[in-house]
């Protein structure tokens, strides 16, 4: 499919306007998107300082796109259920888990190392004014256990790095993790040596000592991601890849026991199909469904973000999947492990990572019987076809993750409509037929796009501070067949025939659900 300048100017300028206009989750998808077209525009350039000029664009476009996901980051926190949850992560600290690829980077221009905060991603955002603040000193919780915790005080005295423990936790988190765990958690024999509380149960902290604690701490900050807080409700249709994550994933996090031996877990599941899917929901529904703690990493953060430093950063990855087991590691976008072309050192970086990644995979499982440690690697890619047989292999369920059908669409505008007013006519079902071929990305967009044209035309041809005069109301008018009828027309599907063909001959030769 070409991709249109154009479009992705316009993309750009939506996306800007929806952060100006404070609607975060809209501008997300059309940052998404551009970074998407970016990503396909740059194999078709080959002038040199175009190429380049390209490069720059998508860096400064996925800052914004990163920037934005702090912020809203932090405004999920501040809607979670526990105020405490605001002192599990320091605004301002950068979330810096790519999501997407830099096919062509130059190897010699690296990220800065950890800990020393780069000018490599300078753009103005509204996040920036967050920025620089505090100083991340916290290391990873499981999952959900900010939503009961005791609050800011019994963390803020927890010193950093050894043996660090966070007292006061939960009951409910105690229960949370006999369930999954079992028993083991008293047996202590992890690094870091913690020790078991008492009645209240001390929390296990990653001892850095022996490992680059600026990796440690960046491990910690930015891949360990608490409370993803997607629930398989929230992910319209999909039925058949819930249940095959639930089988290959979840189950086995509840009862280690019983998959062993032949029944060992995979070793790794891969989501494949179109962008926008909602495969990287489902891993986080996964991780919030069992409560394990969540590593959410992309190939490009693994590939390029320190010179040198990323095989360390995947065994370390690995290491503390264990020690934090049971585990979720959720490896975005694993085809640009295979896939980078351009210089050899490039190559070579990529290569290095690969085989770690591997080897770790084959030693997933082979820890001490007595206390299984239960660590699953779950990946996506919207490209199948460049990962390589090695690869492939250990990734060895594959699953497909479809454009939604006519009854997920329906769903999924249902989901997407859930905040906004609708005229009472409003006949979803009819909107759904007209969407088919749209995916669950390209459908959020219309939903915003149509939950917006009353606003738009109300605003027409108004001066700056008759805008800000309008009462709320006014702008914040009813949703109608019409306005969807327009947002269609405005916004195309991303998905083409062609590339869905591509998925289908990929899943029928390599497919393994
Ligand atoms: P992928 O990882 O497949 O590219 P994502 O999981 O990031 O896709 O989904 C992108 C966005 O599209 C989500 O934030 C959500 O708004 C929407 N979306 C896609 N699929 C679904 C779905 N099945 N249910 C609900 N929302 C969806």
């Amino acid at each position: 499919m070409m991709v249109s300048v154009q479009d992705i100017w316009e993309n750009v300028r939506v996306a800007r306007e929806m952060v100006l206009t404070n609607q975060y989750e809209t501008a997300g998808v059309y940052y998404q998107g551009v970074v998407q077209q970016i990503h396909r525009l740059l194999p078709t350039i080959h002038e040199p300082n175009r190429k380049v000029r390209w490069q720059q664009v998508q860096q400064v476009v996925a800052a914004e796109y990163e920037n934005l996901k702090e912020l809203t980051n932090t405004i999920a926190m501040f809607k979670s259920d526990n105020p405490s949850a605001m002192s599990d992560r320091p605004l301002g600290t950068s979330l810096r888990t790519s999501s997407f690829e830099e096919p062509t980077r130059d190897p010699d221009v690296w990220g800065p190392p950890p800990g020393r905060d780069p000018d490599v991603w300078p753009p103005p955002t509204p996040a920036d004014h967050n920025r620089s603040q505090v100083k991340p000193t916290r290391g990873p919780r499981r999952q959900d256990s900010s939503k009961s915790g005791p609050g800011r005080g019994a963390k803020t005295g927890a010193k950093k790095g050894g043996t660090e423990t966070k007292t006061g936790r939960t009951k409910k988190d105690g229960e949370r993790k006999d369930k999954k765990d079992g028993d083991k958690d008293g047996k202590g024999s992890d690094k870091g040596g913690e020790g078991k509380g008492g009645e209240e149960e001390e929390e296990k902290r990653f001892d850095p000592s022996g490992y680059d604690r600026d990796l440690v701490e960046m491990l910690e900050r930015d891949i360990v991601q608490k409370n993803p807080s997607i629930r398989w409700s929230d992910i319209a249709d999909l039925h058949e890849a819930k249940r095959l994550l639930e089988e290959a994933v979840v189950l086995p996090m509840l009862m280690p026991d019983f998959f062993k031996g032949i029944r060992r877990p995979w070793k790794g599941v891969l989501m494949v199909g179109p962008p926008g899917t909602g495969k990287t929901m489902l891993a986080k529904a996964v991780a919030t469904e069992c409560g394990t703690t969540f590593f959410n990493v992309s190939s490009s953060t693994l590939t390029s973000k320190y010179r040198g430093e990323s095989e360390k950063l995947v065994r370390l990855l690995f290491e503390m999947a264990r020690f934090y087991a049971p585990s979720t590691i959720f490896v975005d976008e694993i085809d640009s492990l295979c896939s980078r072309r351009g210089s050899e050192s490039e190559h070579e970086a990529s290569r290095r990572v690969k085989s770690e990644l591997l080897m770790q995979m084959d030693g997933i499982q082979s820890t001490d019987s007595e206390e299984p440690k239960v660590v699953m690697v779950l990946a996506a890619t919207n490209f199948p076809w460049d990962i390589d047989e090695a690869l492939r292999r250990r990734l060895e369920k594959r699953i497909y993750i479809p454009l939604p059908n006519r009854e997920g669409r329906e769903a999924l505008l249902s989901i997407n409509l859930r905040e906004v007013k609708t005229e009472e006519n409003l006949n979803l079902s009819q909107i759904a037929t007209m969407l088919d071929g749209y995916s669950g990305a390209d459908i959020t967009n219309v939903c915003r796009d149509a939950s917006m044209m009353s606003m738009r035309r109300k605003i027409a041809g108004l001066r700056p501070e008759e805008i800000r005069a309008l009462p709320k109301e006014e702008l914040d008018l009813p949703v109608t067949q019409e306005d969807f009828h327009q947002a269609i027309a405005k916004c195309n599907k991303s998905v083409s025939q062609e590339d869905l063909d591509k998925y289908q001959s990929w899943m029928r030769e390599f497919g393994a659900s």
